[in-house]
């Protein structure tokens, strides 16, 4: 009985995470005896924001079979090379932190060594000159890189700002296409097997009893399965991570969208803008131990350059993860599996992985308690890395202008990220344990960013010249300049080819 394939699933929650279930599991579906259910709550609605990516999105909406255009149009969307960062560092400084890579990588050994040497008797040198994203963003300009074989834009990584309604819209077309059936009513009260505490059924506030054998809670901060009944537990992790509080609000577009999300650093947290073809979304992430929702609503609305279109919108929420992602016959996706603030936009991509991963260790009604723990393993693994990066950016700021900052650069950090600063201060070689959500060009440039320069770099390359060298980078700088030059302005591009119909 118990090897008998899973028969009915049901996802609960109608949010990003919640149709991103629904759209993967209703193609992993096909040819089987599976049905999927979802069931969402529009009087509750969705938590509204999460409109930033990450490359893996690409790849995603690939899978699943949306095509690229069409998306960006019905969703509004802009492209996104990259975080312009501003005032991180330094008050008065910024930093572009690229998707795409950086240089080239020579005899094996990788191009920052080149770099670090070169810069050395070369203090003008810049690392943005080296990367295909930074020179499109600094001309504001987009090119698909199936246009451009042989030259840089042929193949580098970039993702996507969208409205996430209107994401969310888009996979529940795709879904209910391929078969999900959709419920619109609240879920009153979860049902559990007396003899192993695995849930049976859902009573809806209609009075109907949804039955199932696997439950993917897609509810949200709450995890109204995971954590309201099941009582799985959450790793805090605020003594790193002090923001635990935002206010959103969208505003007018008063120029055209760049193909980048800007990040600016505050007195006690930073302010998102994500660029849309319709408007702009407008955020500060703050900590609530040293600013009001108050002052903080304040000061965003100051900032934002166009009219408002929105009240503003609080958050709270409180950094780190579930303890199980998996347990028993229950797996939470998106904001019921934890939080991580949205500085590096990684939630969309951990909902991605963790639906990756519930396709690889597809269960059967045994549900193996070896293949729970293994995912349950690279979801702590991925959110602990993940973690690393974020706080990254706080402790290597040079800021000591408010209280918040001066915490930040005094905290100790975890010890696996301390090791990571330390190695590449002394010898350049960034660490990265496989897998992981960001590239080691992504840390890279962070270190660079922050002006965490390498005390040496790689023994094998000491004995080329510094003139070799340059003649290398010149080569790959000119390059990078010229193709970056022949790409089409973002604003036309989406003009030409994915526009929503009241793209101005
Ligand atoms: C301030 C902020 C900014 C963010 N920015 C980004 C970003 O730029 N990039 C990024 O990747 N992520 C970002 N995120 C995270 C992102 O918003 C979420 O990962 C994403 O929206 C997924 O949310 P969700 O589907 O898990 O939850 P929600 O959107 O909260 O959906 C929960 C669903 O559960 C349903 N529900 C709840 N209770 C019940 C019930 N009893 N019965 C029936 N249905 C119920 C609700 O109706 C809703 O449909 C941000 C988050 C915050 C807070």
């Amino acid at each position: 009985m118990l090897d008998q394939p899973i028969k009915k699933v049901v996802i609960v929650g109608g949010g990003t995470a919640g149709w991103m279930a629904a759209a993967s599991l209703s193609q992993f579906a096909a040819g089987k005896e599976l049905s999927i259910t979802l069931i969402e709550s529009t009087a509750i609605g969705t938590v509204g924001v999460g409109e930033a990516t990450i490359p893996s999105i690409v790849h995603y909406n690939h899978t699943i079979g949306l095509d690229e255009l069409d998306f960006i149009r019905a969703t509004r969307a802009s492209f996104k090379l990259g975080i312009q960062f501003e005032d991180w560092h330094k008050q008065g400084e910024q930093f572009f932190h690229p998707f795409a890579d950086y240089g080239i990588n020579f005899n094996g050994i990788e191009f920052q060594h080149y770099f670090y040497r070169l810069k050395k008797n070369n203090p003008s040198e810049h690392l943005h000159d080296y990367s295909i994203a930074c020179q499109l963003a600094k001309h504001n300009r987009f090119a698909q890189p199936r246009e451009n074989p042989n030259n840089p834009l042929a193949d580098y990584s970039y993702a996507y700002h969208f409205d996430a309604t209107l994401y969310a819209k888009v996979l529940r077309e795709l879904s209910l296409s391929r078969g999900v059936i959709h419920l619109d009513e609240k879920v009153a009260q979860v049902n559990l097997r007396e003899a192993d505490g695995f849930i049976t059924s859902l009573l809806l506030a209609n009075g109907q009893t949804v039955e199932g054998d696997l439950f993917i809670d897609c509810t949200g901060f709450k995890g109204l399965l995971i954590e309201e009944t099941l009582k799985t537990g959450y790793e805090d992790w605020q003594e790193w991570l002090l923001c635990d509080a935002a206010v959103a609000v969208q505003c007018a577009n008063t120029r055209e969208p760049t193909p980048y999300t800007r990040v600016t650093a505050l007195n006690a947290g930073w302010m998102w803008q994500i660029p849309l073809q319709h408007r702009m979304g407008n955020g500060y992430v703050f900590s609530s131990r040293f600013l009001s929702k108050e002052s903080a609503t304040e000061t965003l609305l100051e900032k934002i350059s166009g009219t408002p279109l929105t009240q503003p919108k609080p958050f709270v929420f409180q950094a780190g993860r579930r303890k199980k992602v998996w347990n028993k016959n229950c797996y939470a996706l998106g904001l019921a599996s934890g939080f991580l603030e949205p500085l590096e936009s990684t939630s969309i991509s951990l909902i991605q992985t963790g639906i990756t991963h519930l396709l690889t260790f597809f269960p059967d009604m045994s549900f193996d308690p070896a293949m729970i723990n293994e995912v349950n393993r690279r979801h702590q693994h991925e959110m602990e890395r993940i973690r690393d990066f974020i706080i990254l950016h706080y402790k290597l700021t040079q800021r000591d202008d408010t209280e918040f900052w001066r915490y930040c650069q005094s905290m100790t950090i975890p010890d696996s990220l301390q090791h990571k600063i330390d190695l590449f201060k002394s010898c350049g070689h960034i660490v990265q344990h496989e897998p992981e959500a960001f590239e080691k060009s992504s840390w890279l440039s962070i270190y660079h960013g922050f002006a965490v320069t390498p005390e040496r770099t790689d023994n094998r390359i000491d004995h080329f010249k510094d003139a070799d060298i340059k003649v290398q980078l010149e080569k790959i700088k000119a390059s990078l300049a010229e193709a970056g030059q022949q790409a089409t302005r973002h604003e036309d591009f989406i003009r030409k080819h994915c526009a929503a119909p009241d793209f101005e």
